[in-house]
């Protein structure tokens, strides 16, 4: 019997598929012995901290996360920075093969005048804010204008609209960090746009997303009918499938009555931004429409036009992702997730992207190395590993339980350890 020794780096649903396929191809000739490596002091990604708060059946996935890490031979080193702590070369050393998993992590911005005013940010910020992710505790956002404007028409764009056109009190039963639910409700934001630079039929939304809004119970869904109309003409009479159920969707939120809620959340198309406008905060932002230009003004802009991998060092990066062939980097190193492909797919994508690094990487193995682990390179250095993490787990399932919410996060990392028993 053979057992190669496998580091993951970044405990994120891309991270865990990977680890399910090794732990799949195994025999009783090949086994694995899987290591995960991961900065937080918590793991499952953006399951944690990107996945809206009010969208809990999403994030039960996070079941099958803990039944492959509560598998024989696999271990969890969670407040473990790569680069910082240890260094891919190290690993690659140490392990037969080393698998990047680290997402990504940086908003794309749009490259127009004014993005770095006060009160223009990216939904790479918000979302881990309101998410609780201990990097964004102190993050100020500001919610004192009346108007806010969502640039992108993807899901991430959805949810950062829905967050903020919400009655906050409807997130009292969520896991959304304690500080943004504060925020939230001190918020004088009432109305909110989500602008595509395209017209409807392109827009990225899934029709899940859409069809949730009619819904909501305290917020105006504005769809403008002349716009969807118009998708429809261009879409032609046999869209795709996609684009039809979309078209579908948006056609039934054209047809909501206003119901006179303070709070609103209207959807604009054709709407491509030229400037954030403003002096010492943002004041407005300035479209360019097919009938000319439009300024709306609003105190918060917020972006939402996809993402990017954050570099670490002794990896490849090109346009944003990790150089690989198929998910092979170079030597023994690979690449799975968003960091390999971009940002696009929902979780579930992740798993047969793994599967099929895991099969290649499986296939490269050549004899298992003997020279120790990642425990050798920590000298020292306080992690968590999945006893600990399960002890912070169910402190915070049971502070959560005390108000009715799934789970009440705690963000900050000194008190995370702690309360792991580190
Ligand atoms: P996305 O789906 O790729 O959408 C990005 C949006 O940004 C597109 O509408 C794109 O418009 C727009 N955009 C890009 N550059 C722009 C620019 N310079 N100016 C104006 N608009 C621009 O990305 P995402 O929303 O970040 O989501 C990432 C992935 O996570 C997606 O696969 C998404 O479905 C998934 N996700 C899923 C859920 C869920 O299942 N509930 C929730 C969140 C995220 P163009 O098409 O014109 O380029």
């Amino acid at each position: 019997m053979s057992t190669f020794k496998v580091a993951i780096v970044g405990a994120g649903p891309a991270g865990y598929f990977a680890a399910q396929a090794l732990q799949n191809l195994q025999t009783p000739e090949l086994q694995f012995s899987i290591d995960m490596i991961e900065r937080l002091p918590t793991p499952w990604g953006l399951v944690r901290t990107g996945v809206a708060p009010d969208h809990p059946k999403i994030k039960s996935v996070s079941k099958v996360f803990e039944k492959i890490a509560t598998t024989e031979n696999f271990r969890l080193f969670a407040n473990v920075e790569l680069g910082s702590d240890v260094t891919v070369e190290a690993l690659q050393e140490k392990y037969d093969a080393v698998v990047i998993a680290t997402g990504s992590a940086i908003g794309k911005t749009l490259g127009i005048p004014g993005e770095d005013l006060p009160g223009s940010l990216s939904a790479a910020d918000f979302v881990p804010w309101y998410n609780g992710h201990p990097d964004f505790a102190n993050f100020s956002v500001p919610l004192d204008c009346d108007t806010a404007v969502v640039v992108g028409a993807g899901n991430v764009a959805m949810d950062v609209g829905r967050m903020l056109a919400l009655e906050p009190s409807e997130l009292d039963v969520t896991d959304t960090a304690d500080h943004a639910i504060e925020a939230f409700k001190k918020s004088k934001v009432r109305k909110v746009y989500v602008s595509a630079r395209r017209g409807a039929e392109h827009a990225a939304f899934t029709s899940p997303e859409l069809r949730e809004l009619p819904k909501l119970e305290h917020t105006n869904v504005i769809m403008n009918k002349s716009d969807i109309d118009g998708a429809l003409m261009r879409a032609g009479s046999e869209p795709e499938k996609d684009v039809k159920s979309n078209l579908d969707a948006m056609l039934l939120i054209t047809d909501l009555e206003n119901k006179g809620h303070e709070r609103t959340l209207e959807f604009l198309f054709q709407h491509t931004p030229v400037a954030i406008n403003g002096i010492d905060r943002v004041e407005s932002i300035t479209y360019s429409v097919p009938d000319g230009e439009v300024t709306i003004p609003c105190g918060l802009v917020i972006t939402a036009i996809g993402y990017q991998a954050a570099g670490i060092d002794g990896v490849p990066y090109e346009k944003g992702k990790v150089v690989n062939n198929e998910g092979h980097v170079k030597d023994n190193l690979y690449v799975v997730g968003w960091a390999k492909r971009g940002p696009s797919g929902v979780i579930g994508t992740n798993k047969s992207d793994a599967a099929a690094v895991m099969e290649k990487l499986v296939s490269q193995l050549k004899s298992p190395k003997s020279i120790g682990d990642v425990t050798e390179l920590l000298a020292g250095k306080k992690f968590i590993d999945q006893g600990a993490w399960e002890k912070l787990n169910a402190h915070e399932v049971a502070e959560g339980e005390k108000s009715g919410k799934p789970r009440r996060k705690v963000v900050d990392r000194v008190q995370a350890c702690e309360i792991a028993g580190i």
